[in-house]
């Protein structure tokens, strides 16, 4: 009787703690809804971001400002600022992204270093400025470094392996057509382009002008194909989104932490400590802001810094990594940083 008794007691509470241990299926539902969520939004997250950023349709102009007496407004939308007779700014300050493209001439030929988004014809103005017969050379294939819609006489690409490998060769030269990763232009409801490539700039080659040349630096990290021009007889570097003042991009679908330390590392044994770095966009109110070898080394040592993880970041995705008082670098979370470096060798 005793132990009859003590076996039914033990039955009973072990299917009171069976009952007490089964989940409602409603939670459990919700639990891998939830799940399911969360990894699509961690694999779409750049399409998250970049729909976030912009509108699907170019920004409305902001006002014009005085841009001070250097400046010279070429219609109600460019504004060119002579660095020197041979090199001009080219400043969209009513642009949001208030780019900065250069007009960099030489006694044959000219190269136009980006063209913005095309919201406004840069290889129109830029043709207001010299009579020789301009190149158009992107620094990056973001969309709006690309002058979407150009059109260019003349365009020279940077010779990846990956961009080689997808030209398509027809009677009319080579073509590349962008793909989404490098172009993000729907944030601004640009479509996917195809570029026509004139010429291709092998990393480390020197590209004459007459009488002026410019070594094609590989300075990838924001994007995987970003290059700079650095002129060595002035000692100017044009560093399209590699650096400018202002938040660095390194956490889009292109962008690697470890290449951008390659990057730094490739500008910091290739310039001189008098370097005048122009970058491609600015945040200041009026002016062409130069940057200089510091810059870069500090660019370098808060890369380090991340790596080790010894410097403090702020806010959740991006992350916001200060660099010092003119930039501050944009990643990803720890976890999902990229420390790849996509050609070690360049
Ligand atoms: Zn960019």
């Amino acid at each position: 009787m005793t132990d009859s008794t003590a076996t039914n007691s033990t039955a009973t509470d072990s299917t009171a703690i069976a009952k007490k241990r089964r989940w409602p299926l409603w939670l459990l539902l919700a639990i891998v809804v939830l799940a399911a969520v969360a990894y699509v939004a961690v694999i779409k997250r750049h399409q998250l971001i970049i729909s976030s950023l912009g509108t699907g349709a170019p920004p409305a102009l902001l006002d014009a400002q005085n841009e001070g007496p250097d400046a010279r407004w070429l219609d109600d939308y460019f504004v060119v600022v002579a660095i020197d007779p041979q090199t001009f700014a080219i400043v969209e300050p009513r642009y949001e992204q208030q780019n900065i493209n250069y007009l960099i001439v030489g006694h044959d030929r000219a190269l136009l270093f980006d063209a913005g988004s095309g919201l406004r014809n840069v290889a129109a103005a830029a043709a207001t400025l010299t009579d020789k017969p301009i190149t158009f050379v992107p620094s990056h294939l973001h969309y709006d470094h690309i002058g979407n819609g150009g059109p260019f006489a003349r365009l020279a690409l940077v010779d990846l392996p990956h961009l080689r490998e997808r030209m398509v060769t027809s009677e009319n030269g080579d073509a590349l057509s962008l793909v989404w990763e490098e172009h993000l232009g729907s944030a601004e409801g640009y479509a996917l382009p195809t570029l026509k490539v004139d010429e291709w700039l092998a990393p480390n080659s020197v590209v004459s002008l007459g009488g002026r040349a410019l070594r094609v630096l590989y300075t990838p990290g924001h994007t995987d194909d970003s290059i700079s021009l650095y002129d060595t007889a002035r000692g100017y570097l044009f560093a399209g989104d590699f650096m400018y003042q202002g938040p660095l991009y390194a956490f889009l679908p292109n962008s690697s932490l470890g290449d951008y330390s390659q990057g730094a590392a490739t500008l910091l044994r290739s310039v001189p400590d008098d370097v005048k770095i122009f970058g491609a966009h600015r945040t200041g109110p009026q002016g062409v802001p130069i940057l200089n070898r510091e810059d870069i080394q500090a660019v370098s040592d808060t890369l380090i810094k991340i790596s080790n993880q010894t410097v403090e970041a702020q806010g959740r995705y991006p992350l916001t990594y200060p660099i010092n008082e003119r930039m501050q670098l944009l990643a990803e979370p720890r976890w999902l940083q990229n420390w790849e470096q996509r050609y070690p060798d360049l």
